[in-house]
C-alpha cells in the first residue's frame, strides 16, 4: 500500500483527499517509479481546485512533475535503481502524476538524473524551475546578452519568477523584477533582482510603443502587462512568455514587432522535446548555486497540498514548494 492524494468530481466539483492505493491500481506504463519529491505548481493549483479545466478524467492522482527511484522497468532505458525525473506530457492531468509515493508511466517520459542533481533538489526546481530555464534559452537563442541592456521578470515573486530571477542573475543580467508583493523584495535581492516595478504599474493600460526600457523579458502574466512589457521592448529585444496568471487574454498592437524589431517567443514545457529537456536540465544543475536551494524552497507534506493549492491560485506561494512524500 502507498499513499496518494485522490482527485475526484462530485456535483461539478472537485474534491481531493488522501487514500492509500496498490500498485495494481496504478495506470499503464513501463516503468514504475518510488516517487521521493514532487512540487506545486501553477497548473496543480488548479487541478487540485478545480479552478481550472485541468483534469478531465476522474480518479485522478495530480502531480504534473516528480523525482524518485526507478522500482521497476520494462524498458532498456532505464533500470532499477535509477534516478529520474519527470516533467508535463500531461503527466498529472490526463495520467496518474505525482501526488503519490508511487507513479507508473511512460519512459519516454523521463529524464536521467543529470549529475550534481537529486531528487530533492530536481524538485525544488520542477516544472517552474525547468520552465524558467527554457525562457533563459529563448532570450539567449533571440540574441538577447547581458550587454545588451535590462531584462525585466514578470511575476518574479513566484515559481517561474524566482527561478528566472536567480538563473538571469547568476548568467550575468541586470534583472528588474515586477512584483505585486513588496513584502518579497528582500528574497528577490537575495536571488540577484537589482530593481523592482510594482504589478500595479507595469498592469496600467499602455500606448502601442512606450519607451524603450527592456533588452530581454520573461513573462508569466499574460493580459495587460504582457501587452506593456511588448511595448517597453529596446529595439530587437525578445520576450519569452510562458504563463497565464494574470490572464490568457493579450490585446496588444503590431507595433513592438514591425517597428522596434522585437520578437515573441512562445515557452513550452509540457511537450518540449526530450534533447532540449536533458539540455535544460544539465544547465539548471551547472547554474544553480548550491546554497539557492534553501532559499527558494518550503517544504509540505502530501497532506498540505489542498491548503498550498488555494494559496498558489491566490498568488500567496512565495518560490517553490516542495512536497516531500516521506512527510506526513
Ligand atoms: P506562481 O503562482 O508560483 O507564480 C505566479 C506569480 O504571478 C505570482 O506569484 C505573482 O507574482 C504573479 N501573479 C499572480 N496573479 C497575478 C495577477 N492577477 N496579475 C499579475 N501578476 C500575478 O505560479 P508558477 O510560477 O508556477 O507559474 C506561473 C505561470 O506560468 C502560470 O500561469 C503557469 O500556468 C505558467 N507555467 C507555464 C508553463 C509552460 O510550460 N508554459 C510551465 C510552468 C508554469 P508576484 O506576487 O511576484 O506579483
Amino acid at each position: 500500500m502507498f499513499k496518494a492524494l485522490v482527485l475526484e468530481q462530485q456535483d461539478a466539483k472537485t474534491h481531493a483527499s488522501i487514500r492509500q492505493l496498490t500498485v495494481a491500481d496504478l495506470p499503464a506504463g513501463d516503468v514504475l517509479v518510488d516517487v521521493a519529491y514532487s512540487s506545486l505548481n501553477y497548473k496543480d493549483g488548479l487541478a487540485v481546485t478545480g479552478k481550472g479545466k485541468i483534469v478531465r478524467q476522474f480518479p485522478m492522482v495530480p502531480g504534473i512533475d516528480f523525482a524518485g527511484t526507478v522500482a521497476e522497468s520494462a524498458s532498456e532505458r532505464f533500470r532499477p535503481g535509477d534516478a529520474v525525473i519527470l516533467t508535463g506530457w500531461g503527466v498529472g492531468e490526463n495520467h496518474w502524476g505525482g501526488f503519490a509515493q508511487k507513479a507508473r508511466v511512460n519512459s519516454e517520459w523521463l529524464v536521467p538524473m543529470p549529475a550534481g542533481l537529486n531528487a530533492q533538489k530536481a524538485m525544488i526546481i520542477g516544472t517552474a524551475g525547468l520552465t524558467a530555464m527554457l525562457c533563459v534559452m529563448a532570450l539567449e537563442e533571440a540574441g538577447v546578452t547581458p550587454d545588451a541592456g535590462k531584462v525585466l521578470v514578470t511575476g518574479a515573486a513566484g515559481g517561474v519568477g524566482s527561478v528566472a530571477v536567480l538563473l538571469l542573475a547568476r548568467l550575468g543580467y541586470h534583472v528588474v523584477a515586477v512584483t505585486g508583493r513588496p513584502e518579497t523584495h528582500a528574497f528577490l535581492s537575495a536571488l540577484g533582482a537589482k530593481e523592482f516595478i510594482s504589478r500595479e504599474t507595469m498592469n496600467q493600460p499602455c500606448r502601442p510603443l512606450e519607451a524603450q526600457r527592456w533588452a530581454g523579458a520573461v513573462d508569466v502574466v499574460g493580459g495587460e502587462m504582457l501587452a506593456r512589457v511588448l511595448a517597453e521592448m529596446a529595439y530587437g529585444g525578445a520576450v519569452a512568455a510562458c504563463g497565464l496568471a494574470g490572464s490568457f487574454k493579450l490585446d496588444t498592437t503590431v507595433m513592438p514587432f514591425i517597428l522596434r524589431n522585437v520578437s515573441l517567443r512562445g515557452v513550452d514545457s509540457v511537450s518540449c522535446p526530450l534533447a532540449r529537456r536533458v539540455r535544460a536540465w544539465e544547465r539548471l544543475a551547472a547554474e544553480l548555486p548550491e546554497a539557492a536551494y534553501a532559499d527558494l524552497v518550503q517544504s509540505i507534506a502530501l497532506e498540505a497540498v489542498p491548503q498550498a493549492a488555494q494559496d498558489i491560485i491566490n498568488g500567496r506561494v512565495r518560490g517553490r514548494v516542495l512536497i516531500d512524500l516521506a512527510q506526513g
